[in-house]
Protein backbone atom coordinates (compact mmCIF):
# COMPACT_ATOMS: atom_id res chain seq x y z
CA UNK A 1 0.00 0.00 0.00
CA UNK A 2 1.28 3.86 -0.76
CA UNK A 3 2.06 5.64 1.94
CA UNK A 4 -0.84 8.16 1.39
CA UNK A 5 -0.47 11.65 3.46
CA UNK A 6 -3.32 12.53 5.39
CA UNK A 7 -3.79 15.76 3.06
CA UNK A 8 -5.05 15.39 -0.40
CA UNK A 9 -2.37 15.87 -2.89
CA UNK A 10 -2.35 19.30 -4.92
CA UNK A 11 -1.47 18.61 -8.46
CA UNK A 12 -0.41 22.10 -10.75
CA UNK A 13 -0.42 23.16 -14.63
CA UNK A 14 2.43 25.74 -14.58
CA UNK A 15 2.01 27.51 -17.61
CA UNK A 16 -1.26 29.15 -17.73
CA UNK A 17 -1.94 28.31 -14.15
CA UNK A 18 1.01 29.15 -11.45
CA UNK A 19 2.99 31.32 -14.61
CA UNK A 20 1.22 34.33 -16.78
CA UNK A 21 0.35 32.32 -20.41
CA UNK A 22 1.29 35.70 -21.68
CA UNK A 23 4.58 34.99 -22.01
CA UNK A 24 3.88 32.26 -23.86
CA UNK A 25 1.78 34.36 -26.01
CA UNK A 26 4.50 36.47 -26.29
CA UNK A 27 6.57 33.69 -27.41
CA UNK A 28 4.82 31.37 -29.80
CA UNK A 29 2.54 34.12 -31.10
CA UNK A 30 4.28 37.50 -31.38
CA UNK A 31 8.15 36.66 -31.01
CA UNK A 32 8.15 33.00 -33.34
CA UNK A 33 6.32 34.67 -36.51
CA UNK A 34 8.67 37.38 -36.40
CA UNK A 35 12.40 35.35 -36.24
CA UNK A 36 10.18 32.48 -38.63
CA UNK A 37 9.80 36.19 -41.09
CA UNK A 38 13.81 36.49 -40.89
CA UNK A 39 14.64 33.06 -41.07
CA UNK A 40 12.69 32.22 -44.30
CA UNK A 41 12.64 35.50 -46.06
CA UNK A 42 8.75 35.76 -46.32
CA UNK A 43 6.29 38.64 -45.08
CA UNK A 44 5.75 38.78 -41.15
CA UNK A 45 1.74 37.75 -42.79
CA UNK A 46 3.45 34.66 -44.62
CA UNK A 47 5.14 33.45 -41.62
CA UNK A 48 1.94 34.02 -38.85
CA UNK A 49 -0.35 31.71 -41.88
CA UNK A 50 2.20 29.26 -41.84
CA UNK A 51 3.15 28.87 -37.68
CA UNK A 52 -0.63 28.92 -37.86
CA UNK A 53 -1.21 26.20 -39.91
CA UNK A 54 1.27 24.25 -37.76
CA UNK A 55 -0.06 25.19 -34.66
CA UNK A 56 -3.89 23.79 -36.25
CA UNK A 57 -1.99 20.62 -37.35
CA UNK A 58 -0.18 20.00 -33.58
CA UNK A 59 -2.34 21.35 -30.86
CA UNK A 60 -3.11 18.79 -27.97
CA UNK A 61 -0.12 16.24 -29.13
CA UNK A 62 3.24 16.09 -27.59
CA UNK A 63 4.90 17.56 -30.43
CA UNK A 64 2.95 20.76 -29.77
CA UNK A 65 4.97 21.06 -26.41
CA UNK A 66 8.16 19.92 -27.39
CA UNK A 67 10.82 23.03 -28.19
CA UNK A 68 12.70 20.27 -29.66
CA UNK A 69 10.08 19.49 -32.46
CA UNK A 70 9.35 23.39 -33.06
CA UNK A 71 12.59 24.43 -33.62
CA UNK A 72 13.35 21.75 -35.92
CA UNK A 73 9.74 22.35 -37.67
CA UNK A 74 10.67 26.20 -38.17
CA UNK A 75 14.07 26.62 -38.47
CA UNK A 76 14.39 28.91 -35.23
CA UNK A 77 15.70 27.58 -32.19
CA UNK A 78 12.63 27.93 -30.34
CA UNK A 79 14.12 27.01 -26.49
CA UNK A 80 16.91 29.77 -27.15
CA UNK A 81 14.01 32.43 -28.25
CA UNK A 82 12.83 31.80 -24.60
CA UNK A 83 16.21 32.32 -23.18
CA UNK A 84 16.21 35.51 -24.78
CA UNK A 85 13.43 36.88 -23.31
CA UNK A 86 13.47 35.12 -19.86
CA UNK A 87 12.70 38.16 -18.07
CA UNK A 88 9.49 38.10 -19.16
CA UNK A 89 8.80 34.67 -17.36
CA UNK A 90 6.48 35.84 -14.75
CA UNK A 91 4.58 34.10 -11.40
CA UNK A 92 0.29 34.64 -11.29
CA UNK A 93 -0.54 36.78 -8.89
CA UNK A 94 -1.17 35.11 -5.73
CA UNK A 95 1.16 31.66 -6.52
CA UNK A 96 3.85 32.34 -3.98
CA UNK A 97 1.05 33.42 -1.11
CA UNK A 98 -0.48 30.06 -1.87
CA UNK A 99 2.27 27.82 -2.19
CA UNK A 100 3.46 29.13 0.72
CA UNK A 101 0.51 28.36 2.84
CA UNK A 102 -0.11 24.70 1.06
CA UNK A 103 3.71 23.70 2.38
CA UNK A 104 2.91 25.41 5.73
CA UNK A 105 -0.43 23.13 5.85
CA UNK A 106 1.14 19.85 4.75
CA UNK A 107 -0.49 20.14 1.44
CA UNK A 108 2.16 17.40 -0.86
CA UNK A 109 2.10 19.99 -3.62
CA UNK A 110 2.80 18.53 -7.31
CA UNK A 111 3.50 20.01 -10.79
CA UNK A 112 1.85 17.91 -13.94
CA UNK A 113 3.28 20.13 -17.42
CA UNK A 114 2.93 19.50 -21.31
CA UNK A 115 6.36 21.77 -21.46
CA UNK A 116 9.31 19.40 -22.22
CA UNK A 117 11.60 18.79 -19.69
CA UNK A 118 13.88 21.43 -21.11
CA UNK A 119 11.09 23.83 -21.01
CA UNK A 120 10.22 22.88 -17.58
CA UNK A 121 13.25 23.05 -16.16
CA UNK A 122 14.13 26.42 -17.53
CA UNK A 123 10.63 27.94 -16.39
CA UNK A 124 11.36 26.57 -12.84
CA UNK A 125 15.21 27.86 -12.94
CA UNK A 126 13.75 31.64 -13.77
CA UNK A 127 10.81 31.44 -11.11
CA UNK A 128 13.05 29.82 -8.18
CA UNK A 129 9.58 27.36 -7.61
CA UNK A 130 11.19 23.70 -7.96
CA UNK A 131 11.38 23.55 -4.14
CA UNK A 132 7.66 24.07 -3.17
CA UNK A 133 7.13 20.55 -5.47
CA UNK A 134 7.55 17.18 -4.26
CA UNK A 135 6.88 15.52 -7.39
CA UNK A 136 7.49 17.41 -11.04
CA UNK A 137 6.67 15.60 -14.48
CA UNK A 138 6.99 16.75 -17.58
CA UNK A 139 4.46 14.79 -20.65
CA UNK A 140 7.73 14.45 -22.58
CA UNK A 141 8.33 11.86 -19.72
CA UNK A 142 5.23 10.06 -19.03
CA UNK A 143 5.60 9.73 -22.95
CA UNK A 144 1.66 11.20 -23.22
CA UNK A 145 0.18 14.88 -23.22
CA UNK A 146 -1.99 15.46 -20.42
CA UNK A 147 -4.69 15.15 -22.89
CA UNK A 148 -4.36 11.47 -22.54
CA UNK A 149 -6.16 9.20 -20.33
CA UNK A 150 -2.23 7.60 -20.49
CA UNK A 151 -0.87 10.51 -18.93
CA UNK A 152 -2.57 9.83 -15.89
CA UNK A 153 -2.24 6.06 -15.76
CA UNK A 154 1.25 6.35 -16.02
CA UNK A 155 1.31 9.09 -13.66
CA UNK A 156 -0.33 6.88 -11.27
CA UNK A 157 1.72 4.32 -11.64
CA UNK A 158 5.09 6.22 -11.33
CA UNK A 159 3.88 8.31 -8.58
CA UNK A 160 0.81 6.78 -6.44
CA UNK A 161 -1.28 9.12 -5.04
CA UNK A 162 -4.82 8.79 -3.92
CA UNK A 163 -7.14 9.88 -6.67
CA UNK A 164 -10.37 11.28 -5.53
CA UNK A 165 -9.38 13.38 -2.75
CA UNK A 166 -7.05 14.67 -5.18
CA UNK A 167 -6.73 18.50 -6.56
CA UNK A 168 -5.99 19.25 -9.98
CA UNK A 169 -5.82 23.08 -11.04
CA UNK A 170 -5.29 23.53 -15.20
CA UNK A 171 -6.62 26.28 -17.46
CA UNK A 172 -7.49 23.69 -20.24
CA UNK A 173 -10.41 21.75 -20.14
CA UNK A 174 -9.18 19.06 -22.61
CA UNK A 175 -6.78 18.84 -19.90
CA UNK A 176 -9.37 18.61 -17.18
CA UNK A 177 -11.34 16.10 -19.06
CA UNK A 178 -8.86 13.42 -19.19
CA UNK A 179 -8.06 13.94 -15.16
CA UNK A 180 -12.05 13.76 -14.88
CA UNK A 181 -12.43 10.58 -16.84
CA UNK A 182 -8.79 9.35 -14.92
CA UNK A 183 -10.91 10.33 -11.66
CA UNK A 184 -9.14 12.81 -10.02
CA UNK A 185 -11.51 13.98 -7.66
CA UNK A 186 -11.54 17.62 -7.56
CA UNK A 187 -10.83 19.80 -10.78
CA UNK A 188 -10.46 23.59 -10.98
CA UNK A 189 -10.07 26.16 -14.09
CA UNK A 190 -8.36 29.47 -14.08
CA UNK A 191 -9.98 32.60 -14.96
CA UNK A 192 -7.37 34.39 -16.91
CA UNK A 193 -4.55 31.86 -17.62
CA UNK A 194 -2.54 35.54 -19.17
CA UNK A 195 -2.70 38.80 -17.37
CA UNK A 196 -3.17 40.42 -20.96
CA UNK A 197 -6.19 37.46 -22.10
CA UNK A 198 -10.02 36.88 -21.72
CA UNK A 199 -11.49 36.61 -18.40
CA UNK A 200 -13.68 33.26 -18.70
CA UNK A 201 -16.66 33.26 -17.09
CA UNK A 202 -17.60 29.65 -18.21
CA UNK A 203 -16.62 26.44 -17.38
CA UNK A 204 -17.85 22.85 -16.63
CA UNK A 205 -15.40 23.28 -13.90
CA UNK A 206 -15.11 25.70 -10.63
CA UNK A 207 -13.22 28.60 -11.69
CA UNK A 208 -10.36 30.35 -9.65
CA UNK A 209 -10.55 33.76 -10.03
CA UNK A 210 -7.70 34.32 -7.80
CA UNK A 211 -5.07 31.66 -6.75
CA UNK A 212 -5.71 31.96 -3.32
CA UNK A 213 -9.09 31.33 -3.58
CA UNK A 214 -7.89 27.67 -3.14
CA UNK A 215 -6.85 28.62 0.33
CA UNK A 216 -10.55 28.77 0.90
CA UNK A 217 -11.90 25.91 -1.14
CA UNK A 218 -9.64 23.61 0.75
CA UNK A 219 -10.64 24.93 4.18
CA UNK A 220 -13.73 24.67 3.44
CA UNK A 221 -12.90 20.98 2.42
CA UNK A 222 -11.43 20.63 5.74
CA UNK A 223 -14.16 21.83 7.47
CA UNK A 224 -16.37 19.30 6.11
CA UNK A 225 -14.30 16.41 7.02
CA UNK A 226 -14.33 17.59 10.57
CA UNK A 227 -17.95 18.06 10.77
CA UNK A 228 -19.15 15.20 8.80
MG1 LIG B 1 -1.69 25.44 -18.90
Amino acid sequence: MPNYSEKPTIIFDMDGTLLDLAYDDFIWNHQLPIRYAATHGCTLEQSTESLFQFYQQHNHTLNWYSTRFWSAKVGVDTLALQHEFKHKVALRAGCLELLNYLKSNGYPCWIASNADCEGLKFKLEQTQLADYFDVIISSETIGYAKESIEFWQQLQSLHPFQTDQAYFIDDTEKVLNSAKKFGIGNLITIAQPSSKGKIRTESPYPILQDLTDLMVMLEQAEDLKKYA
